[in-house]
């Protein structure tokens, strides 16, 4: 495709009168007399971060975020990870005195992941957003990208991290896979050694969010519809969605042309839960894992969390981080969920949990 493109425009180069004939040509064959060509559908994609329930419709970096941008690349077991930090000069990521260390967890994360999945040949671009300082709100929020374009298909959506991870081919090229964003105001454990109490564990956290944009997220508004669907019309929900049901009466969340049919979403503790057979098999007790639906719906909180009560400590995605925290690894039965959402995943236990 590419030779062709290169030896086309040496010809147009090589004699005007004869490329206007040759493009004439090429036109005619591609869209004869009466055929138009189709416009090229604008494609949308739009970021939403778990934790903080924000979404944003992702658009390319500007030339200016692009040649401010520092990028680093971690590649090891399989995946490759294209990281770009968008934080100005000595500020956040880039902080002179804390940022090398900063850069240093993440990756230690990201090489825990690769561990992890098997996925070789896996590739994934991570945007660090500019930074936060003002310790309110989360404590930070990550995601991934969901296509929203007229033609996207209502429907259940893995995310273009898990298919970037999955697959290594890349629907966006143009925009990263996930995006994730920290405040540094609050207080952080920027080390590999156990936090002191009240401090929140930058390792337990970052491994938190990233768990989110692989896919531990829940699309559903607080009346059961698609959070896009006010916006694009379309009704997208994601493969965690899909595992969904009320424990109480066995009906899953979304029916199949993915009208609502359950009660509601802020049904108290132990309301919902998340229907894997795989995951049920290691839960503690054998039951269903509960999702986290407090008694009023909180976007970014709800359905994409565990119930708090009632989850092992251990477990990465529970809502809570009181702090001094160390939760580096993904239960077993976390992991049986990443497995449900499509993941192939390592033997070895052992590796997953070295920091
Ligand atoms: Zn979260």
């Amino acid at each position: 495709m590419e030779t062709f493109f290169c030896h086309f425009r040496r010809t147009l180069l090589a004699s005007p009168a004869r490329a206007a004939g040759v493009l004439l040509a090429v036109l005619f064959l591609a869209f004869p007399p009466g055929v138009s060509p189709a416009p090229q559908e604008q494609e949308t994609f739009v970021v939403y971060y778990g934790c903080s329930g924000q979404w944003e419709v992702a658009t390319p970096l500007t030339a200016r975020e692009k040649s401010a941008a520092k990028t680093t690349i971690v590649s090891a077991a399989g995946i490759t990870w294209n990281l770009t930090y968008l934080d100005a000069a000595n500020t956040g990521w880039n902080d002179t005195t804390r940022g090398p260390r900063r850069k240093q967890v993440l990756q230690a994360v990201l090489l825990n992941l690769s561990a992890m999945l098997d996925h070789p040949g896996g590739r994934c671009d991570v945007e660090l957003r500019v930074s936060e300082f003002d310790g309110s709100g989360v404590l930070a929020s990550g995601g991934t990208l969901y296509r929203t374009s007229a033609s996207a298909p209502n429907g259940y959506q893995p995310g273009l991290a898990f298919q970037n991870i999955t697959t290594a081919v890349d629907i966006a090229p143009t925009l990263p896979d996930i995006r994730l964003r920290v405040d540094w105001g609050w207080r952080w454990h920027e080390e590999f050694s156990a936090p002191p109490d009240d401090v929140q564990d930058l390792y337990s956290v970052l491994l938190h969010e990233m768990a989110h944009a692989l896919g531990y997220n829940s699309l559903a508004e607080s009346n059961g519809s698609s959070k896009f669907e006010v916006g694009s019309g379309k009704k997208i929900f994601t493969t965690y969605d899909n595992l969904l049901f009320e424990r109480a009466t066995g009906r899953k969340l979304w029916d199949a042309n993915l009208n609502f049919q359950g009660s509601n979403l802020a049904g108290g503790a132990n309301f919902i839960e998340l229907r894997s057979q795989r995951a049920h098999n290691v839960y503690p007790g054998r039951t269903f894992p509960p999702v986290h639906t407090p008694t009023t719906f909180s976007d970014g909180r709800s359905l994409s969390h565990w119930q708090t009560a009632e989850t092992p400590l251990e477990a990465i995605m529970r809502f809570t981080t009181p702090g001094g925290e160390l939760r580096r690894g993904f239960s077993p039965f976390e992991r049986a969920v990443l497995e449900e959402l499509g993941y192939r995943l390592k033997p070895d236990p052992t590796f997953w949990m070295m920091y």
